[in-house]
C-alpha cells in the first residue's frame, strides 16, 4: 500500500502572528481515490489547501508528492508535476469563450513542448488544432458543450465552476485539488459535478481531493475523508467512520 500513495503530509503546522491555524496535521492520500477534507468554518480548510498547493509556505512540517519531498514549492512548479487546483472565486477570463479559456489553460504546456521560436510555423498551428480539440472534449466531459462558445461573462455562477475544473483538466493534473466546488451549485449542477468527479476517477484514473462544507456530497462520493476543527485532525476514515465519530458530530454537525 506504501508506493499506492500519492501525497502525505506530516505533521503540517501554520501559524500567523499567534494563530495557530493548523497544527501537527498528518495525511496521506492514496492514487487514485477521492479524498475528502470537511470542517466548520474556520477550522483551517483555506489554509491547509494554500499549503499543499504552493501558495503559502507551512511554518512546519513536509509534504511529499509521489514519494518526493515538495514542501515550499511554488503553485506553478507544483502544477508543472501534476498537482492543479481549482479556486473558490473565479479565475477565468471573463472576455473569453470557455473554449478560449480551457484552451488557455493548455497552452503554456503547449509552449514549452514547441518552443516560441516556432509559434508561428505549422507544425505550432497543428499542435493548438489539436489543443482545441482536447479542450473541447474536456469541455464535454463537463457538460458544457453547450455553453463551448459561450463568453465566460455570460455564464451562469454553477456553469462558471464547472469550466473552472475543464480548465485545471487541461493542465493534465495527477492530483486535482478542488476548493469547495459545490458552494452556489443548484441541484442539477451538484448532481453533474458529483457525476464528473467519479467519471475522472473511474474512467481517467485520476487522484480527487475536495475541500468541503457540503458534507452530502462528500459523503456520496469520497472513499476516504478527514475533518478538520480548529486546525487539528479530528477524523480520518470512509464516510460511515468518519460521520459516525461522536467528535465529528459534535464539533462539525453541532455548530451548524
Ligand atoms: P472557511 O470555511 O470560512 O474558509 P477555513 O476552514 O478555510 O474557513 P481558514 O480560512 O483556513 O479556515 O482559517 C483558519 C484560521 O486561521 C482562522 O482562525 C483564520 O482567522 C486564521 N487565518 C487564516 N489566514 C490568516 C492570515 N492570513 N492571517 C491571520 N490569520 C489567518
Amino acid at each position: 500500500a506504501e508506493n499506492n500513495e500519492i501525497l502525505k503530509l506530516e505533521q503540517l503546522t501554520k501559524q500567523f502572528g499567534g494563530i495557530k491555524a493548523l497544527t501537527d496535521v498528518s495525511l496521506q492520500v492514496r492514487s487514485g481515490e477521492i479524498f475528502g477534507l470537511i470542517g466548520p468554518n474556520g477550522a483551517g480548510k483555506t489554509t491547509f489547501i494554500n499549503m499543499v498547493t504552493g501558495l503559502e509556505r507551512p511554518t512546519s512540517g513536509k509534504i511529499f508528492f509521489q514519494q518526493k519531498e515538495i514542501t515550499g514549492k511554488s503553485m506553478n512548479e507544483l502544477s508543472s508535476m501534476g498537482m492543479v487546483r481549482t479556486f473558490q472565486t473565479s479565475k477565468l477570463f471573463e472576455s473569453m469563450t470557455v473554449l478560449e479559456n480551457v484552451t488557455a489553460g493548455m497552452s503554456s504546456k503547449l509552449k514549452n513542448d514547441v518552443g516560441m521560436a516556432l509559434l508561428q510555423n505549422q507544425k505550432f498551428r497543428a499542435e493548438e488544432e489539436h489543443a482545441v480539440n482536447v479542450a473541447y472534449q474536456l469541455i464535454k466531459l463537463t457538460g458544457l458543450e453547450d455553453k463551448a462558445f459561450e463568453l465566460c461573462a455570460n455564464l451562469s455562477y454553477g456553469h462558471r465552476r464547472l469550466a473552472e475544473i475543464a480548465r485545471a483538466l487541461a493542465s493534465q493534473p495527477e492530483i486535482l485539488f478542488l476548493d469547495e466546488p459545490a458552494a452556489g451549485l443548484n441541484l442539477k449542477e451538484r448532481e453533474q459535478l458529483q457525476a464528473l468527479i467519479l467519471r475522472l476517477r473511474d474512467e481517467f484514473g485520476m487522484t480527487i481531493f475536495i475541500v468541503e462544507h457540503d458534507l452530502n456530497l462528500l459523503s456520496n462520493i469520497c472513499d476516504h475523508m478527514a475533518v478538520l476543527n480548529f486546525g487539528v485532525k479530528i477524523a480520518d476514515g470512509s464516510p460511515e467512520e468518519v460521520m459516525r465519530n461522536p467528535d465529528v458530530v459534535q464539533a462539525y454537525l453541532g455548530r451548524r
